[in-house]
């Protein structure tokens, strides 16, 4: 019997995760499909309730519904309790509905797994205090970093942000003015400025030597903060298309119990928008 997931969000209409999850689907010989709906967060939970009651086995949840999201489950895991958002809805054997999400952890498999950009003992510099960067403190503490910073146009969030996780490391806030004079060995951009090709104002000599910049942000173009990152001589400068891919990964396998190959997908994926 065919099995029903689906990406929920709004705009939805250029997602790659139906395109993703059905080459996993046919990777590892699991029998479902995976649709994208376009939901506007009015119908949020009329769109949910209907999902799970006609059979749906797991909903990812995107812009802007992963706070939503968070709220309709019935569990949580740790992650996504802190994080406050969830991206991967999935029913359990009871009926209930877990709540999970696997952005911080797809960040990290992409960082270390696939381009081997070692955390521990490393100073972390995290560019905006949105709902991304919410989602990825916790697997990056967890990987033992020597700190983490999070700078932020409006350092109130930042400040806030720091506060809700204190419990679970050192983390500092500061705003963008507060970078010059300090360097970092990983700066990862989570704002949304490279959707509109614009560039947070950074200082010259923020990258220690052999340091690595990543942008969670992907397009068909190099963004703004990995030229940025190139400029100014990153060992590796990157967008975000492996964490989108390692992110699905991670859901795919909360839902169906097995880790799919991620490595000849995201090249596909690389190869496809150079064209
Ligand atoms: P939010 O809207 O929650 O947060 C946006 C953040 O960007 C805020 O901190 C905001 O600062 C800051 N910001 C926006 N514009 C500028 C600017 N011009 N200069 C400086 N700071 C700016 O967005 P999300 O956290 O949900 O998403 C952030 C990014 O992460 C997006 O590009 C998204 O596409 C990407 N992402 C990628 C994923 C992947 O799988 N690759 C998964 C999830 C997210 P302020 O608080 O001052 O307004």
């Amino acid at each position: 019997m065919t099995d029903h997931y689906a990406v929920f969000g709004d705009p939805i209409k250029h997602s790659k995760s139906p395109r993703i999850h059905t080459l996993f689907a046919q990777q590892s010989q699991q029998d479902l499909d995976y649709v994208a709906q376009q939901v506007p967060a009015e119908t949020f939970v009329t769109a949910t309730n209907d999902f799970f009651a006609n059979g749906g086995q797991g909903l990812n949840c995107t812009v802007p519904l992963k706070e939503l999201a968070w709220q309709y489950a019935d569990q949580l895991t740790e992650r996504a309790r802190l994080a406050k958002a969830v991206n991967t809805l999935a029913k359990q054997a009871d009926g209930s509905i877990l709540g999970d999400n696997t952005d911080g952890i797809g960040l990290v498999n992409d960082l270390i797994g696939n381009h081997q950009i070692q955390l521990a003992g490393k100073r972390i510099l995290i560019l905006g205090a949105g709902g991304a960067t919410r989602g990825i403190i916790l697997p990056l503490l967890d990987c033992q970093p020597a700190q983490i910073s999070i700078a932020n146009r409006t350092v109130s969030k930042a400040e806030a942000l720091v506060a809700d996780f204190a419990a679970q490391g050192r983390l500092t806030a500061l705003g963008f003015e507060a970078l010059a004079g300090q360097q970092f060995d990983v700066v990862l951009n989570a704002t949304s400025a490279s959707l509109s090709d614009q560039l947070p104002p950074l200082p010259a000599d923020l990258l220690a030597a052999n340091a690595c910049c990543y942008d969670l942000a992907y397009g068909n173009q190099p963004t703004a903060f990995v030229k940025w990152g190139l400029a100014q001589g990153a060992a590796q400068s990157l967008d975000g298309l492996g964490m989108l891919v390692e992110q699905a990964a991670e859901a795919f396998f909360i839902w169906r119990g097995v880790s799919p190959a991620t490595t000849d997908l995201i090249a596909l994926l690389d190869t496809e928008r150079q064209k």
